[in-house]
């Protein structure tokens, strides 16, 4: 592509003809889709919005449209840290009175890319400049001039109710990603994470992602070393949490480990012995985010350690060393495979049953019955400690351990059961659990698994890694 002319963006002009647009994607909203219908035919459309910079001043917002499959396959190919030409897009100027404006991300440039399906071209860009533009990435999109701390906010939420702030803060908690479905059915990810700064000790504020491109990238985050530059979050009323709150829109913009000194001083500020917990004790943390260990006795004590206030809930995760006493998988007496809904995930009490949530296009009638089998097993643990008596396995974390779907299960002979559940029996293995203390309204620890490794397993993958390396 040597010789090709490519418009910067702070030159573009709105009707500019044949454009060849060079830049790093820095956000990237899911593409959404809509019937439409007029004269002459009726069909599906779909829009992705992305923003594009191609040098530390110049940003521009570009909006794709056409078929739900042509634009389904571009934002599935290129995400955020794609680099990209976009090729004979429309240049249109920006109207500040535009009420789509304010669910954009600000951008330097006064012009908008409008990319047709019929009209322009989108092609991963393939020049030995790729990493000038990868370098972006971790350039901060605005000064810091507006920076504010998590406690000014967090003390001025009424006064401050519907504005857009920038803050530098540290993650301190990775959620697992969770598949959702909202109440007009559309399936979406979301992801919880926490964060904090140096003005909030040990005091976090708790985020969610709704882009499929953020939940993903945030799956690579690691906790107290993670910064990010959070451009635009906004002060808002949370409907479902009843209170005024911090939210990520469709306007904000996430510099991750900015490349500036701050942000190795907000690492800095961080409690690195601190152990920060989720604030929802049903956010399950990422297991490759759990490194504290702690002993049957330990969890014991620690559950013992605290009495219940009203509405509070001891919960911590942590990795345990041990052995299974007992596994339930070849126990003909106890249900092991329990059928769900497939959209909401609700209990049905039969293979054909419907979940009876209104909320639910599966459950309102909206949608046929869809309904999926789900491992449900029980496990006992020691350690030289003590016991550990009905710890939960199941869902994906099952499938995974067991390395089979529980339709494979289902299908498996008494004798093959058996010989699944001593895989596990009296080996030493590795888990890392989520305990939930008990509540005056329920009574009972929950000891949720969310990881199983048989040692010998790791020891032999880490000989295999071993041996691989000698080779060369
Ligand atoms: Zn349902």
């Amino acid at each position: 592509m040597a010789g090709v002319y490519r418009q910067p963006i702070s030159t573009l002009t709105p009707g500019a003809q044949n454009t060849l647009i060079i830049g790093v994607i820095i956000n990237s909203k899911n593409p959404r889709s809509f019937n439409f219908e007029d004269k002459n035919r009726s069909g599906q459309r779909s829009v992705w919005t992305i923003t594009l910079r191609d040098s530390i001043q110049s940003t521009i917002n570009a909006t794709i449209w056409g078929s739900t499959e042509f634009v389904n396959k571009l934002s599935a190919t290129y995400r955020i840290g794609s680099v990209i030409d976009v090729i004979n897009a429309k240049v249109q100027e920006r109207k500040p009175n535009d009420k789509n404006e304010a669910f954009l991300p600000s951008v330097s440039s006064s012009c908008c890319l409008v990319i047709n399906e019929s009209a322009s071209l989108i092609q991963n860009h393939d020049g030995a400049d790729r990493e000038e533009y990868e370098g972006l990435l971790s350039v901060p999109t605005k000064s810091l001039s507006n920076v504010k701390s998590l406690q000014y906010i967090m003390e001025n939420m009424e006064a401050l109710i519907n504005q857009y702030l920038d803050i530098i803060v540290v993650v301190t908690f990775i959620g697992e990603s969770k598949n959702i479905i909202t109440k007009d059915g559309r399936s979406m990810v979301t992801r919880d994470f926490e964060v904090t700064d140096e003005s909030c000790g040990n005091t976090t504020v708790a985020l969610k992602f709704w882009e499929n491109d953020w939940v993903q990238r945030s799956g690579d985050w690691e906790p107290k070393r993670t910064v990010l530059f959070i451009v635009d979050i906004q002060v808002a009323f949370d409907r479902f949490k009843k209170k005024n709150t911090i939210i990520i829109t469709r306007k904000t913009m996430i510099t991750e480990n900015p490349n500036i000194p701050q942000a190795e001083v907000a690492r800095k500020s961080i409690n690195t012995e601190s152990e920060y917990m989720p604030n929802d004790p049903f956010v399950i943390p990422k297991p490759e985010t759990i490194k504290n260990i702690m002993t049957i006795n330990e969890i014991t004590q620690r559950l013992n350690s605290k009495m219940m206030q009203d509405g509070e809930r001891v919960q911590f995760v942590t990795v345990l060393y041990g052995q299974i006493m007992e596994m339930n998988l070849d126990d003909l007496k106890i249900p092991i495979l329990i059928e769900r809904c497939a959209l909401c995930k609700r209990l049905v009490s039969g293979p054909d049953e419907s979940c009876m949530n209104l909320n639910c296009p599966c459950g309102n009638g909206r949608r046929p019955v869809q309904n999926i089998l789900n491992f449900y097993v029980k496990v006992n643990l020691k350690d030289e400690t003590g016991y550990l008596v009905g710890c939960r396995l199941s869902g994906d974390v099952a499938e995974k351990t067991f390395d089979c779907t529980p339709e494979e299960f289902k299908k498996m002979s008494f004798e093959e059961r058996t010989n699944l559940k001593w895989k596990f029996m009296t080996e030493q293995v590795e888990i890392k659990l989520q305990v939930i203390g008990p509540t005056s309204t329920f009574p009972r620890s929950l000891y949720n698994i969310l990881s199983l490794k048989r040692i010998s397993d790791s020891i032999s993958s880490q000989e295999n890694f071993n041996d691989n390396n000698n080779d060369d």
